[in-house]
């Protein structure tokens, strides 16, 4: 027979990166000891006091079953107790916090639930390729809003025209941002809550990196501003405040409708987060602080060291508040590709071109500190004998 795939399925992207995985496994066959900037996964293993309440929560038989719905009592009274203390939010535990199976599987059912075909999802770019290609598999069509220098990494509203405003139904945000690092401020949420409001669309905070921060200062949450919950929800993970991305555990919280939206479309893909992992995400929620703070005296390290080495070479770098990205500017502008091939053929170094995360990351690299302080040195070492 002859496979034919859906038209849907034939927008999706080919795996953009293709190239330097096939340049970088050819150079590991050759022996050549490579560093790797490229993935945003933390290399640090998840703290000891999840993993031995993890063992524990195993040996209850009644997690053995379908966890099924919005999550355990446990961990949804965990997320609010966690929302009040560390952004003063409060959330009813009853029908604002939903359960994921990681904050990816969340973001892409939501379109699910509110758009219909050739309605428009807004999506910030370069961003997080999910948000796009989830809203093309459900049948929707993707207005892009560049984040560009010009515009301080955050979408320009006025920019988007009015035939596209009737069509757009739901609307992507995410800060701190990957990949530019940007870390919105309140007038910014609320220039987003009150365009959201106008235009009736559903605005969806993606706060995967709110616990990734540097200097002391903790970004705010989207739904501490004034409106947020009439308006949208936000997706919040444990995948990088507790080095867990591989347990696939996260949660949307917010207004209660979109939130009741997005549970019937999962009631019918999945059911629900093995419960053995929401007790022990509530464990890390509960108990956690001290834990995250350490992590991010690790981070502020290896950042403080590698945007100074970087500047001292005379690269033009953005210096992160939050997340574990740099955003780098290409040394005399030269491409995206052009820059990682170098580094990856010279250098040994893997890092993500800016262009796989939308056409206004060209002329941009984005290194992921998820490497240790040793090896950020080396790399710095390697990269100084570089010319462009
Ligand atoms: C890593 C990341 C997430 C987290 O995804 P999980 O599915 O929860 O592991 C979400 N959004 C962005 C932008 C990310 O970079």
């Amino acid at each position: 027979m002859t496979v034919n795939y859906a038209e849907t399925f034939k927008k999706l992207p080919p795996y953009l990166f293709a190239e330097i995985d096939k340049k970088k496994k050819e150079l590991l066959d050759k022996g050549v000891d490579i560093i790797n900037f490229g993935i945003g996964d933390p290399d640090l293993p998840t703290p000891k006091f999840i993993l031995d309440a993890m063992k524990k929560a195993l040996n209850n038989p009644a997690y053995h079953q379908y966890p099924f719905g919005k999550g355990l009592k446990i961990f949804r009274n965990a997320v609010t107790n966690w929302y009040q203390h560390r952004f003063n939010v409060n959330l009813s535990p009853e029908n604002e916090i939903h359960a994921l199976i990681g904050s990816k599987e969340g973001i892409t059912h939501l379109a699910l639930a509110y758009v219909n075909p050739g309605e428009i999802v807004l999506c910030p770019e370069p961003g997080y390729p999910a948000y796009a290609s989830s809203t093309w598999i459900n049948h929707g069509e993707v207005h892009f809003m560049p984040l560009t220098e010009k515009n301080n990494f955050f979408p320009d509203f006025s920019q988007i025209s009015s035939d596209i405003l009737k069509k757009a139904k739901v609307m992507f945000l995410n800060s701190p941002n990957n990949p530019t690092s940007q870390v919105y401020t309140e007038e910014q949420f609320k220039k987003a809550i009150a365009f959201a409001k106008k235009n009736n669309i559903v605005l969806a905070h993606d706060a995967a990196y709110t616990e990734m921060y540097y200097d002391g200062k903790p970004p705010i949450s989207f739904l501490e501003v004034e409106g947020a919950k009439e308006v949208g929800v936000e997706f919040h993970s444990l995948s990088k405040t507790y080095n867990m991305t591989g347990w696939r555990i996260a949660f949307v919280v917010g207004n209660p409708d979109i939130i009741a939206g997005l549970a019937r479309i999962k009631d019918n893909f999945d059911s629900g987060v093995f419960s053995a992992i929401q007790e022990a995400a509530a464990i890390a929620m509960n108990n956690g602080d001290s834990e995250c703070k350490k992590m991010r005296e690790i981070y502020q390290k290896r950042r403080d060291l590698f945007v100074s080495e970087m500047q001292k070479m005379g690269w033009e770098v953005n210096i992160p508040e939050a997340t574990f990205y740099v955003w780098a500017k290409t040394p005399n502008k030269i491409s995206s590709s052009e820059c990682a091939g170098k580094l990856l053929e010279e250098c040994g170094i893997v890092v993500t071109p800016g262009n796989g995360f939308g056409p206004s990351g060209e002329g941009y690299i984005r290194f992921a500190l998820t490497v240790n302080e040793n090896r950020i040195m080396q790399a710095i070492a390697r990269m100084k004998k570089l010319k462009f």
